[in-house]
Parts: structure tokens; sequence; C-alpha cells
């Protein structure tokens, strides 16, 4: 089923605590059906806290958050895909087993894939080009390669909310940009994605909309309305100055 709610995504006074440490703080904000939109902020300023509370597999101490109005109990529309460094490389499994766990989800092994389950995972594998890695063990695989078969999982599960956590990080210019050629697919079936990135000159060219996060909310729009010095100054704090370029734009170094 597709959900025709225009806000696919809606987070009101969403705070997570571990133990003593404030992970977010009274987080509030939507996000329209289809839009792809960056989230940038320094380590540990709560990204990917926020996609696990989005993904529901962890509780938030306080908030609501409401996929295409409804409770998200009720959806598996969700596609949470982690960090590489969360990844164990060594999990026995190749790449048309990580996509057909798209399809078998949570059910596990309990449920034995269809004929229309495999022929989907084909097609997932074809939609991201990586028909002829079919039989290829996850350790074997780039960075981008990895990252291509986690967007056909989500493909294979129809998910309607994609949350890519920090996919760039370490991919070339070119990986990169077949990532980003893929997600522009993705935005044609109004898929909401999510990208967890560092890279402020792409969150800047790239996406609908940028969230700009420091376990609060900073700031959330257009690009030109978030990265303003004042804003960044307040995500990044004081390990960062700036520099006015010559079109005018405000460049950002970090110390
Ligand atoms: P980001 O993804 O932006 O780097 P995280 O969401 O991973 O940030 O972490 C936010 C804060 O919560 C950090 O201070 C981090 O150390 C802390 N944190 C994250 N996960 C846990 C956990 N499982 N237990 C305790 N603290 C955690
Ligand atoms: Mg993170």
């Amino acid at each position: 089923m597709t959900h025709q709610h225009p806000i696919s995504i809606s987070v009101k006074e969403l705070s997570v605590k571990y133990q003593n440490i404030m992970a977010l703080r009274q987080v509030t904000f939507d996000i329209r059906r289809g839009a792809r939109v960056a989230i940038v902020g320094p380590n540990g300023a709560g990204k990917s806290t926020l996609f696990k509370a989005i993904a529901g597999t962890l509780k938030a101490q306080q908030g609501e958050i409401k996929l295409f109005g409804e409770n998200p109990l009720e959806h598996a529309c969700v596609a949470y895909l982690p960090q590489r460094s969360q990844i164990d490389l060594n999990f026995p499994v190749n790449v048309t087993d990580v996509v057909m766990m798209g399809r078998v989800g949570k059910m596990g092994i309990l449920r034995w894939p269809s004929r229309a389950d495999r022929d989907l995972v084909a097609t997932s594998l074809e939609s991201v080009g990586m028909t002829q890695f079919a039989t290829r063990h996850i350790s074997e695989l780039s960075g981008g390669q990895l990252q291509r078969v986690f967007i056909a999982r989500a493909i294979a599960q129809k998910a309607e909310i994609v949350l890519m956590d920090e996919p760039l990080t370490g991919l070339d210019i070119t990986s990169q940009s077949d990532i980003y050629g893929i997600l522009d697919k993705l935005r044609e079936h109004k898929v909401t994605v999510l990208v967890a990135t560092h890279d402020l000159n792409q969150a800047a060219e790239r996406f609908d909309a940028v969230m700009l996060l420091n376990k609060q909310l900073v700031g959330f729009g257009l690009p030109t309305t978030v990265f303003t010095p004042l804003l960044l100054q307040q995500a990044y704090g004081g390990t960062m100055q700036f520099i006015e370029t010559t079109n005018g734009q405000t460049a950002l170094i970090r110390n």
C-alpha cells in the first residue's frame, strides 16, 4: 500500500536520553512526502539516534513520531541503512541474501521466499546496477557497491521512507554521484529520503531541504536560510571559522 498523506514524517517534541546522556532534546519538524533531506551536524549530534527513533528501533522518552499521519508501529515502510561502521561484514550473507531481507523482514526464517519475492529481489538489484554481483559475499564489495545493495534492499522492501546514515562517507566522487543518481529514481517514486552527511556543499546542492542538528534542532529548511554563519556556529560551536567566498557565499572551515 502506498500512503498518500502529504507529510511522511512528523516529529513533535522528541527527546531521547541514553542513561544520563541527552541525545535529542525537544526536536520538532515535518517532512513532506517525497522530499530529500540532508541531516547535518557534528559527531554526537544525534543524527543516528534520530534515525533509530524514526525507524522504531529505539524508544523515545518524550514526544511523538507519526509516519503518514499514523503510529509507526502500524507500518513497515521505513528502511534504515546503518552506518558502515555498524555493519558486520563477516556475516555470512551474499548480495541476494541482503536484498531478500527486505522481503522476509521481521518474519525472518519463518517465512520462505516466494517466486514473487525472488523476482522483486532481482528487479531491485537491477535497478541499482548490481545484478552481476548477486552471489558475491558482502565483504567483497566496495563501499559504493555496499550502499547500492542496501538501497536495493530498501526498494525490495517497498520502503516509502529511507534513512541513510552517512552513506557517502569515504566514497569517491564517482560512487557518490552514482548514489545520487539512484536517489533520483527513488524521488520519482515519491520515496522520502533522509541522508546524514558531513558534506555541507552536497547538502546545499543536492537536497530539497537541510536539517542542522546538535541535540536540538538548530535549523531546518532551504540551505540558504539554514547554512548561515549564526546557525552553523550554533551547531558546530567554536571549532570552526568562516570565510566569505568571491560569490558571496559563506564557506566553513572546520579546525
Ligand atoms: P551522531 O550520529 O550524530 O554522531 P549519535 O546519535 O550516534 O550521534 O549519538 C548522540 C549521543 O548519544 C552521543 O553523545 C553518543 O555518545 C550517545 N549515544 C549514542 N548511542 C548510545 C548508546 N547506545 N548508549 C549510550 N550513549 C549513546
Ligand atoms: Mg551517527
